[in-house]
Order: C-alpha cells, then structure tokens, then sequence
C-alpha cells in the first residue's frame, strides 16, 4: 500500500491593534453598536478617499521582522474586486504583486522550518448578521463596523508535513503576534483567523498533490483536528482510485467534518489591479531600523536567554515565556532578589493556580512579584516553612497584604528552637504509646505518623528538618 505524505500551507488573517481604521479615523473598538463607527471612506461611498494609516504599517513590520521576512522598501495596494453586501465598496484593498514583505522562516518545536511567502497589508470587510432579529428568516443585516479594520495576510509556504504541526506553527504565531503588541489573539472574536492548504501525496514524490482549502478554523484544536479529518479523507479517497478535486472546503465543528464549499470552477476573478486611489508604501531602511529598535526581546531570545543567564531548565524558561507578561513577572521577581528557580517554582506554580482560579492572567496579577520575592525571602531564611507558606500566599492574594505582615501578625513565624521542638516531642511520645511501640517494634511506616503528630502540635509551624531529627532521636535513644 502507498504511504502518503501529508503537505499544509496556512494563511492567516490578523487584525491589527491599532486605534483606527487602516483608511480613515474611525475606532477599531470591538462591540460597539451596530455601524456606530464608519464614515463615507469605510463605506464606501463615491469619491471618498482612502489615507494610508501609518501605524498600520508599523505593525506589519514589526510581524514581518518577527517572521524573519525581508521588509519590501516600496510596496503597492490593489483592489481585489468581488461583490458581496458586507463589502460596501465592491472590492476590497489588499495587496497582491507587491507586498508589504516577503520571504521569512519560523522554527517549530519538531524542529521542521517553515517558509514565510509573505506578509501583505490590507483591509477587512464588515459583519453579516444572519441570526438575532425577529425577521432573521427573510433578512440579513449588515454591521460595517469592521469595514476598514487594519489586518496583515501571512502566508506560508507548504512546508508543514502534519496536523499537529500546523497547530503547533499556528499557536506559536500567535504567541509571538501578542507578544508584540500586534493582535489581540482573541480567535473567538475573529482578530486572528487560519485558512489551511491541505493535500497528500505519496511519500517518495516530488509534486504536490491536488489542494484542499479548509475554512472557518477558529481555535488550535478545530484546525488540528480539520487537518487530520481532511488528510484522511483525501488519504482514503486516492487509496479507493479516486482523485483530490480543487476546492473550498468548510469545518464543521459539530459533525466533525469538513464540507464542500465550492469548487474551482465557481472560484472568483478578482480582476486585482493596482490602487488608484493611494500611493505605494514606502518603508524605508531607516524606518525598518527604527521599528526593529522599538520592538521587545522575542519569545525565543529571552527563552534563550533564561536558560542562559539565569540556569533555568529547558521547562522553566518555556513556559515563563508562553507570554511577555509572565517573562516580565519572572524577571522582576528575580530583580526584587528571589533566587531564579524559586521565583519560577512558584509563579508555575501557587500563582498559575491562583490566575487558574480567578479567571485572570499576569497581566492583572493577584500580588505584586515584589510582594513574592518578600514571601521567597521568608522561606529561605527559614522564617516560616514551605507548607506555611502556600497558606501566607492565600492570604496575601485574598487581602492584598505583604508576607512580613501576615506572618507576624499570625504569629506564623517556624519554630526552631530546640527545647521548644523537644517538648513538643516529648508529649507526642506519651500521648502516643501505641504508636511508639510499633515503631520501636520495627514498624517504620509509624515514623510518618508521628512526624505528623508533632507538626500537628506545632500549628505546622515546627521546621520540619528539625521536628524529624529530634523524633528520630527521641525514639532511638532507648
Ligand atoms: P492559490 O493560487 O490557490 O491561492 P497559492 O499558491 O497562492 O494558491 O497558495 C496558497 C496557500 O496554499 C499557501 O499557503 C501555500 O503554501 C499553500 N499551497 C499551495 N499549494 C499547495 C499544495 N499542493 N498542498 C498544500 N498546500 C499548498
Ligand atoms: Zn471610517
Ligand atoms: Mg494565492
């Protein structure tokens, strides 16, 4: 039997978060009512004309340095004509010989790099609404709202051989666009949206095979599992002699399933010709100079730099840098004096559970990193013990306070001291005469029990180290 080799190309469409549209001043504000925010420009009416919003362009470059793509000094806007209502102008403007920037690659965890063909600028349409009014039956409306909300294309090259290899470059790109300030990353919302390329051909071939374009991708886990599904189907459809048609193809996410859409020969003419109506972008060196100077540390330089600097584990430095919120955290916790795998210890953690709970992330953190390093600093100098401190970290997210306060108002403060452990031992040993029998009858597993006892007695304030070695030697001494 043939094996297959699956090939994916993606293109994903990403809003950027700028204040206003990409050709006029409207807000790019998400969930304002209804075409509250449009004018003549982002609706198209005739003889409004369209002004290239600069800090759209900024953006783009920033995502296109990130991806490794050559910035194109002068790139131009074309009209990509098709007629549909939530496209008021009849086209839409994009960019299509030129674009903003090309030729970039990104490494993925399997190790595999994949090529980025390009990055273009370009506008994005308004909102149909099909559902939600009394006469939904008979009538669709339209929100313009969007008309006009700056986005960048990126397109890759067909280079990802699976499923979960596509998912893993797709996650990994988001990671890095909100981490640059450039999208939102919310896909519930539409600001970041993945067409996938998908065919197979046979494992020692050359030629790609027929492709598949699979729409309505909106989460990580629909296009992994889109993917498998349609890798599969044309997999079997080939194995029983038939062959791949050219289309465009639907998730379905409640069957599980991809659907037929439409094929090529009802595919569109865009009829792209060049943007008459505004001037080529020009981003020269300088300005690329410039925005590569503004732009943050990326994810895989302070990852990097994490293991490096600060001896973190491959882990560690991974999932501190999932997001610059929590590589920020980290580093400030660090610079407030918390030893490094401490502070990554417990913002894994006691904090990640905390943000778990509350439905927050680090951006809107439940304590100060300055306030943890004070808690670290607790239990390194012995002052209280680990397990008293996870209670310190509640409470100092429920109220807000500092460690230091909470313990000495407490009275939480590890019991060291010798005598005051030995009495404490003492009387759990004659409270315990069963126990210490088994015990000195060779019974070991009764040591854990008595340990327990003791710190029991102590409010779990006892050091523990302490409390084991005066046990031990109690029970061994006769
Ligand atoms: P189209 O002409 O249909 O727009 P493009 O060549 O522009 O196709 O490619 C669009 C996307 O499809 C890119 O991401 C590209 O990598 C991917 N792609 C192209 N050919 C194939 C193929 N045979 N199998 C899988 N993906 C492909
Ligand atoms: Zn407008
Ligand atoms: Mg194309």
């Amino acid at each position: 039997m043939i094996t297959y080799e699956p090939v994916i190309g993606l293109e994903i469409h990403a809003q950027l978060q700028t204040v206003s549209k990409i050709f006029c001043g409207c807000s790019t504000a998400f969930g304002a009512p209804p075409n509250t925010n449009v004018c003549p420009v982002c609706l198209g009416f005739p003889g409004a004309l369209p002004v290239l919003n600069r800090m759209a362009v900024d953006l783009g470059v920033r995502a296109a340095l990130a991806l490794g793509c050559r910035i194109n000094e002068h790139s131009i806007f074309a009209r990509k004509n098709y007629f549909y209502p939530d496209l008021p102008k009849g086209y839409q403007i994009s960019q299509y010989e030129r674009p903003l920037a090309s030729e970039g690659v990104v490494e993925i965890d399997s190790g595999g790099r994949i090529g980025i063909t390009r990055v273009h600028l370009e506008e994005d349409a308004g909102k149909s609404l099909h559902e939600g009014f009394a006469d939904s039956d008979r009538k669709t409306y339209v929100d313009y709202n969007r008309s006009g909300t700056p986005l960048i294309e990126i397109v890759t090259e067909p280079d990802l051989r699976s499923a979960a290899d596509a998912a893993d470059f797709f996650a990994r790109l988001r990671a890095t666009l909100v981490w640059l300030g450039v999208n939102d990353g919310n896909m519930e919302e539409g600001s970041l949206r993945c067409d996938a390329n998908v065919s197979v051909r046979p494992a020692d071939a050359e030629a790609l095979g027929t492709k598949a374009e699979v729409k309505n991708l909106n989460s990580f886990r629909f296009l992994q599992k889109a993917l498998e599904y349609e890798i599969d189907r044309q997999i079997e459809l080939l194995r029983g002699g038939g062959r791949v048609v050219q289309e465009t193809r639907l998730w379905d996410a409640a069957a599980g399933e991809t659907v037929s859409m439409r094929s090529k020969e009802e595919a569109h003419d865009y009829r792209y010709f060049p943007e008459p109506d505004l001037p080529p972008v020009v981003v020269s060196e300088a300005q690329v100079g410039s925005i590569r100077a503004a732009m943050p540390e990326l994810p895989e330089v302070r990852r990097r730099r994490f293991t490096a600097a600060f001896g973190l584990p491959e882990y560690d430095a991974a999932q501190l840098t999932q997001s610059r919120a929590a590589a920020e955290f980290f580093e400030r916790t660090v610079a407030a004096g918390a030893p490094p795998k401490s502070a990554s210890n417990w913002i894994m953690g006691e904090v990640a559970r905390a943000l778990n709970e509350s439905g927050r992330d680090l951006a809107d953190p439940p304590l100060s990193p300055e306030r943890l390093a004070g808690l670290i600093a607790l239990v390194d100098r012995g002052t209280i013990s680990g397990a008293i401190a996870k209670d310190v970290f509640e409470k100092m997210v429920g109220t807000g306070r500092s460690a230091e306060e909470i313990v000495a108002a407490e009275g939480l403060t590890q019991i060291d001291d010798e005598s005051e452990i030995a009495s404490l031992v003492d009387r759990v040993l004659a409270a315990n005469a069963a126990a210490v029998a088994q015990y000195r009858g060779g019974r070991d597993a009764t040591f854990g029990f008595l340990v327990g006892q003791v710190m029991k007695s102590a409010g779990g304030k006892a050091n523990p180290k302490r409390v084991n070695e005066l046990l031990r030697r109690a029970l061994d001494a006769t």
